[in-house]
């Protein structure tokens, strides 16, 4: 923004262009933001943006029409949802920054109300949560809809998602009016954001940037029992339609609301000046890092309904409300190196090594460059003073360069095309749907990548891999450690080795003779495994449980799946054989076409086979009544795991799939079942208990 020339100098020609491009940038935040719930800038810097873009139409007022930016809320409801239209609009709120403004909006306040400076006015000030606004409908007190703000006047039908929020009541308590809209802000609190993060991660599923996208994602999805598995929460603090408004103030409606059971936020607080305002928001600003959850202001709003009714609204936001926003922050330091760091899957994420600054008190010195192209994008370059920002509990990022402080010499950051650790080849793949290249760059170096390698021995002994018992996550890391575990083959080899070593497993700390001996006989127990879980063992991208056991079916026995593999270079007849396998497609059949291409891969192959011999799996019967079924499996089952109900309706030829939809023919439900059931009897789909399902499978 340093760059940009004063809007007092612009001819109306350049602002024109420039007006027009900004509303082009802005619209592509708003859909990767709203629709997306995937940010591709921070708030600061789209802010800044708007900031212009109104400054802009503010000089050359001729340029905002009807179409303008300035008169439009969100963004248009994704077509993947129902609609639903707000009987009275959802509308967004005006911002403030500083505490002089917060004189300015009460002073505004009174004199389009025409009040004397002394008349009381009460306002009053909560904190603004940083989630996503949602519209409730309950009518006679029972919940039958629910809508996200989408573009103000239509929004998402998120019904049946918002069922199994747990916080917000299915039936409203006392004496609800007949229908009462109410609404409130959807979010996630930082550690079920943090823990949803990790689970993605392990996935292998794209992370979200913060609880704001996070709690945005996982209320928007299709199918509500994954809305049903993310921890979501919501606040009450307005109201769209309602057939009687059971008080006469803001303050008093949100105390019906909790009376009706729905949850409110305690820090509301009752003001009579611009000063009492102003110090509930440094009181806020104060507990801000103690929350569990995020805000990003303190919002004010006049306290008498009949008065809020008299001020209205200005195009997209009310006059009788403000949010007083916290500012980000921010600092300037000098960036000293990009480092690559490489994770389990093998990604490759750019971490900005800074020089040490402090940021709103605390001390940073990494921060996040994002990706490739952020960094390409913003042209950020080693030996740069950069812009970093600190928002909430959000790990800091580089907002961009500060161009005239550049270093002569200082050149374009070359992105490295090989993994820094191993020295694979790093690529991005193409998403063959769009064309569109992968955001992130991987490293294809497998089993052998040192920063991978400690992530993928874990995978390798895993559950429903190896699983090898007295062998999990943390002996895997100190074994690793002390160099006694380098690769998958060198768990076949330890009892060889240990015997002729001088410290001796049995005399390890933790170890005795029995542990160590029932280590040793669980190893060699496993030198036979059935190739399903031998392929997923391998840790091969895309190729979870379900599709090492396809590629088992479809090829019978690892040497035919290598020798396939081994040559389905792009083009080749073994790579359209690969794609054809049922259930795959070109994704999946790149990565495993990438796997077997590594050489490193393949040496680690070798050596594992050479102790480990993967068998065909269990035949599967296609005579049994599920045969060619697809089957969920719902609530808690008794009488034995998921994993292995799981295998035994497989092993009977059936599918197993983790929701419910047309496509399903049987639901077995224990107890406890909830959404999955419901849906189950909306689409008329057959519900058997445990015991009915042992019978039927032959159990
Ligand atoms: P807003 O989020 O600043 O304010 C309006 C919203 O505040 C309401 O719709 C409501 O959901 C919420 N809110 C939270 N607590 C509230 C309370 N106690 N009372 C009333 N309302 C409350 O405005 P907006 O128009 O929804 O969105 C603009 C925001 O979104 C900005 O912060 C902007 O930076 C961000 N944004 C970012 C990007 C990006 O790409 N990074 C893109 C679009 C928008």
């Amino acid at each position: 923004m340093a760059t940009l020339k004063p809007i007092e100098s612009l001819t109306p020609a350049q602002a024109k262009r420039e007006y027009r491009r900004l509303a082009e940038m802005i619209a592509a935040y708003d859909k990767a933001y709203y629709q997306e719930d995937a940010p591709k800038v921070s708030d600061a810097e789209y802010d800044a943006l708007r900031h212009r873009y109104e400054a802009i139409e503010a000089a050359f007022p001729e340029f905002g029409g009807p179409d303008s930016l300035t008169k439009q809320v969100g963004a248009a409801p994704s077509e993947k949802f129902a609609k639903i239209v707000h009987r009275v609009p959802m509308l967004s709120l005006g911002n403030i920054f500083s505490d002089e403004e917060v004189g300015e909006f009460v002073a505004r306040v009174r004199r389009f109300l025409g009040l004397a400076t002394d008349a009381p006015l009460a306002i009053s000030a909560e904190p603004k949560i940083d989630g996503l606004s949602c519209s409730l409908r309950y009518e006679n007190g029972h919940l039958v809809q629910a809508a996200t703000r989408g573009d103000g006047y239509t929004g998402e039908d998120v019904t049946a998602n918002v069922r199994t929020i747990q916080e917000i009541p299915h039936r409203l308590r006392g004496d609800a009016p007949e229908i009462l809209e109410v609404r409130g802000e959807v979010y996630m609190t930082h550690a079920d954001f943090a823990a949803l993060n990790e689970r993605q991660m392990a996935a292998d599923k794209a992370v979200f940037a913060n609880p704001r996208n996070a709690a945005a994602g996982s209320l928007r999805q299709l199918d509500a029992s994954i809305t049903a598995t993310r921890p979501l929460h919501f606040f009450a603090y307005a109201w769209g339609e309602a057939s009687r408004e059971p008080a006469e103030t803001q303050m008093g409606m949100v105390e019906a609301f909790k009376s009706y059971g729905l949850p409110v936020n305690p820090l509301m607080k009752l003001c009579h000046s611009a000063e009492e305002l102003i110090a509930h928001y440094h009181a806020i600003e104060a507990q801000r890092a103690l929350l569990p959850y995020d805000i990003d202001g303190v919002v004010y709003k006049v306290d008498s309904i009949a008065l809020q009714k008299r001020l209205g609204f200005v195009s997209r936001a009310p006059r009788w409300a403000t949010a007083h926003k916290f500012p980000a922050e921010k600092a300037i330091t000098l960036l000293r190196d990009i480092e690559i760091q490489v994770g389990r899957t093998g990604a490759l994420t750019p971490v900005a090594r800074l020089e040490p600054i402090t940021v709103g008190g605390v001390v940073v010195s990494n921060a996040t460059l994002h990706n490739e192209d952020e960094i390409a994008r913003k042209d950020i370059r080693i030996g740069d003073m950069v812009t970093i920002q600190r928002a909430g509990d959000v790990i800091p990022q580089v907002l961009g360069p500060v161009l005239d402080k550049r270093p002569a010499g200082a050149t374009p950051y070359v992105f490295p095309h090989t993994c820094p650790v191993c020295g694979s080849a790093a690529i991005r793949e193409i998403d063959p749907k769009t064309g569109t290249e992968d955001v992130v760059r991987r490293c294809t170096g497998g089993l052998v990548c040192p920063a991978q390698v400690i992530e993928r021995l874990k995978h390798f002994v895993s559950r429903n891999a190896f699983d090898i018992e007295g062998l999990g996550e943390k002996q895997i890391a100190q074994f690793y450690a002390d160099g006694l575990i380098k690769t998958a083959a060198d768990i076949f080899t330890l009892q060889e080795r240990d015997a002729k070593s001088l410290k001796r497993l049995k005399d390890r700390e933790g170890y005795g003779e029995t542990s160590a001996r029932n280590l040793f006989e669980a190893i060699e127990a496993r030198r036979r495994i059935a190739l399903n879980r031998f392929i997923f063992a391998l840790g091969i991208r895309h190729v979870g449980e379900t599709n090492a056991r396809r590629a088992a079916r479809a090829f019978g026995t690892f040497e035919a799946f290598r020798t396939i593999a081994s040559k389905a270079a792009e083009g080749s007849d073994e790579r359209a054989e690969l794609t054809n396998v049922e259930g795959f497609g070109p994704v999946v059949a790149e990565a495993i076409a990438d796997f077997f291409a590594e050489p490193h891969n393949q040496q680690v192959l070798d050596a594992l086979l050479q102790h480990v011999t993967p068998e065909p799996m269990e035949a599967i019967a296609t005579a049994s009544p599920v045969a060619g079924k697809t089957i969920v499996f719902t609530g808690a089952l008794e009488h034995m795991t998921r994993d292995e109900a799981k295998a035994q309706a497989e092993r009977l030829g059936a599918k197993v799939a983790g929701s419910v939809s047309k496509k399903t023919d049987l639901v077995v439900a224990g107890p406890g079942a909830g959404s999955k059931l419901t849906k189950a009897a909306e689409l008329g789909i057959e519900t058997i208990s445990e015991e009915d399902w042992l019978k039927l499978s032959g159990s």
